[in-house]
């Protein structure tokens, strides 16, 4: 975009903003900083506030405002937006505070803005090391911050849990909550309890030992820590874990060592997102993640449930003590982790209220949960076409599984739905007590899975995946009815699911996957942005579409809502990013078009301010250099691709406007140049660090030799691609 359209837009909010006049309520009304604390955390107060990013403790994200209803919601409007600096995954809920809101971006920034006309206050940056990014599986996001008593709490991509001074952005303290050494990466949002702040990460892809850990409030220092899987070494950790993971989790794994196995890897288990406290029973739970590697046939030798994988935890907030747990997945290996949101309702069962968490984790099943006992209620798909499970014994808690699943006993390729990236991943869903639905962001992305094939895949590797599959040795097949065929599939759904009786009320079906996550508000509206641009609004209780803005780029985000002089607002984030669109170019480029631009939008009714004009598309000249690598030396550079290169560049080299497309990218043309990037790491300051220590410089000339031959198949096939 030009900066003189930004003017102009810029300057026509301003004009609005001094142009709108002052409503009733004070400003003495709303809760000033102070008072945001666990007694205001309970309910979430009246509306006016969003002051944690689930809106309160029970993260319904649903907001008992009315003044946008689904009668006048058509009449939603900007009310101002700001560009944001990096243009990678934007996933913060907007956090608001007594009309000032605070948001975090990629690379773990925190913004904070007047929420009536969006000036900014203050900004902060925890300067990350940037070669910190090739450790972060899922692009370098963050997914907000927490508020209490006047302070922001944002953990960073480099492990650290930092406290701000909410009016002024100081820094007030920062914990290393991850050693500097480690895989992990923190993208999850802190949970304030009891003035202790609770933080996890992730990381469980390369390799990692899960564990969430509860910082004083005022001061960073630490109070406790619970660690989701055992010892490794077998001996205690001075842990608040230390008691049930010798009674009750150490003899769930593999009790004989073999190479490449959880004593290697720290058995995954990371907490990266869920940590939701229960204030009615003073339980925290935590959902934790899949397994390191994921294959459990050489994680734990094939043997065992391997607690606490997969699972939701429940512990006492104030000492990190184990209370109760239940496995959603036992023996993972599928990287279907539980650390989806949760939610806290009471729900009539049999004539009784009965207290129960709302879980649709990555396997595809919508777990109701009792919450005093753990037990689970019931366990129905939220997705069609599950291929690993048939449903669940309601007496056992079990998943009843299909054999052909487990490819690591089968020894065969194993064609799955769904995938890795999981029926549900991170996008925050909402419930509606007015209509006792669940609104979830769900996707649809098949996915395979293979036990080891060359003998390098068996091995630990310094850089990068470590999941125990061929994650890597087939390539794509080259047929362009194929790849038609996997982009059809590959879809997203808006799903209103009725707890009560196990079935989605109603759907909403999505060309693209990966799309926003939802809110919902008591005045008959479910908000929810999609991939291919727009951001919507329906009723809560049809599912009737009642509003469609474009908003020019993706929405990951899950939106908040606020009043400020007693006028609703509605904000979300806008770009493109995370997980699935660094992996699946291939699969998902349904929405490859669709520009990716970091930016804060705010809505309100009758808003007048105007994006500026998306830049004329320039023509593109697809020339793709001259291949002069052997067909053994692009068979060679596929399968290293496959495995160093995939996971952020896509599979097939095919991109999807997030990280550069390396088919269409300079470096492909020219030897040295491609060494200085991939050997010598000349880009590491975006995140692009050396393989050297993986790959030799000979190796690396075989991976450009595979890109360029897919650059070719590219122009031969793909027109979308080579007439941009
Ligand atoms: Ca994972």
């Amino acid at each position: 975009m030009t900066q003189k359209l930004w003017l102009v837009a810029a300057a026509a909010v301003a004009t609005l903003s001094l142009g709108s006049c002052q409503k009733v309520g004070s400003p003495n009304e709303v809760p000033a900083f102070a008072a945001i604390n666990g007694d205001y955390l309970k309910t979430g107060g009246d509306g006016s506030n969003w002051a944690m990013t689930g809106f309160s403790y029970d993260e319904q994200r649903h907001s008992p405002l009315t003044q946008i209803n689904a009668k006048n919601v058509k009449d939603l409007g900007i009310a101002w937006f700001t560009d944001l600096p990096d243009p990678r995954g934007q996933e913060a809920t907007p956090v608001v505070v007594d009309g000032k809101m605070f948001i975090s971006t990629a690379w773990s920034k925190v913004f904070a803005y007047d929420a009536k006309t969006g000036k900014p206050l203050w900004s902060f940056d925890p300067a990350v090391d940037k070669a910190r990014g090739v450790k972060a599986c899922c692009d370098v996001v963050n997914r907000g911050v927490a508020f209490w008593k006047g302070s922001v709490f944002v953990g960073t991509i480099d492990g650290r849990l930092i406290s701000l001074d909410a009016s002024t952005g100081k820094q007030l303290w920062s914990a290393q909550t991850l050693d500097l050494e480690s895989n992990g990466t923190i993208t999850g949002v802190p949970r304030v309890v009891n003035d202790k702040v609770v933080i996890g990460f992730g990381g469980a892809e390369f390799g990692a030992r899960g564990y969430v850990t509860a910082y004083d409030a005022a001061t960073g220092k630490q109070a406790w820590r619970f660690y989701t899987t055992p010892n490794p070494m077998g001996e205690p950790d001075g842990a608040a874990s230390d008691e049930i993971l010798k009674t009750a989790a150490t003899s769930t794994w593999s009790a004989t060592p073999k190479k490449g196995d959880w004593r290697e890897s720290g058995g995954g288990g990371t907490v990266w997102d869920a940590i939701v406290y229960d204030a009615e029973l003073d339980q925290l739970y935590i959902g934790v993640g899949n397994g390191n590697p994921w294959n459990h046939g050489i994680r734990s030798n094939g043997e065992g449930d391997n607690l606490f994988l997969s699972s939701i935890v429940a512990l006492k907030p104030d000492t990190g003590e184990y209370i109760w747990h239940y496995q959603e997945t036992p023996a993972e290996t599928w990287d279907y982790t539980a650390t989806q949101p949760i939610i806290l309702a009471t729900e009539e069962r049999g004539g009784k209220d009965v207290k129960v968490l709302y879980h649709a984790p990555k396997n595809g099943f919508f777990f109701t949960i009792d919450r005093v006992s753990g037990k689970m209620l019931s366990a129905e798909p939220f997705i069609d076409g599950i291929t690993w499970a048939s449903g669940y014994d309601e007496k056992t808690g079990r998943p009843i599984e299909k054999p052909e699943a487990r490819y690591n006993q089968t020894g065969k390729l194993y064609m799955a739905n769904p995938s890795a990236l999981g029926a549900h991943n991170w996008h925050p869903m909402s419930y509606n007590p007015a209509t006792g639905l669940v609104y979830i962001p769900a996707l649809y992305i098949g996915g395979a899975y293979m036990p080891p094939v060359a003998p390098n895949e068996q091995e630990r590797k310094k850089l990068g995946f470590n999941t125990g599959g061929a994650f890597a040795t087939a390539d794509l097949p080259d047929d362009i009815n194929f790849v038609k065929a996997v982009k059809a599939a590959t879809k997203g759904k808006l799903v209103a699911f009725d707890p009560k009786t196990g079935k989605a009320k109603w759907t909403v079906d999505h060309p693209a996957s990966w799309n926003g996550g939802t809110m919902t508000t008591a005045g008959n509206l479910v908000f929810q942005g999609t991939a291919m641009g727009e951001f919507r609004a329906y009723a809560a209780d049809t599912g009737k579409q009642l509003y469609n803005l474009n908003v020019q780029s993706g929405v990951l985000s899950g939106a908040s809502t606020y009043t400020v002089d007693g006028e609703q607002y509605v904000a979300f984030l806008t770009s493109k990013g995370g997980a699935f669109p660094l992996v699946a170019g291939y699969a998902g480029n349904t929405s490859a078009a669709v520009p990716n631009i970091p930016r804060l939008i705010v809505l309100k009714l009758g808003g007048k301010a105007t994006l500026p004009a998306l830049p004329e598309a320039q023509p593109y000249v697809w020339e793709p250099p001259t291949q002069t690598g052997t067909p053994a030396n692009i068979a060679a550079g596929l399968s290293n691709f496959q495995r160093y290169c995939l996971v952020c560049h896509g599979p097939g080299a095919v991109g999807n406007g997030v990280l550069p497309d390396l088919r269409k990218s300079a470096s492909i043309a020219d030897a040295d140049t491609w060494k200085s990037v991939v050997i010598d790491g000349v880009l590491k300051g975006n995140g692009m660090v050396s393989f050297a220590s993986v790959l030799s410089p000979q190796e690396a000339e075989q991976m450009r030799a595979y890109v360029i031959s897919r650059a070719h198949y590219a122009k031969a096939n793909d027109k979308t691609l080579a007439s941009k």
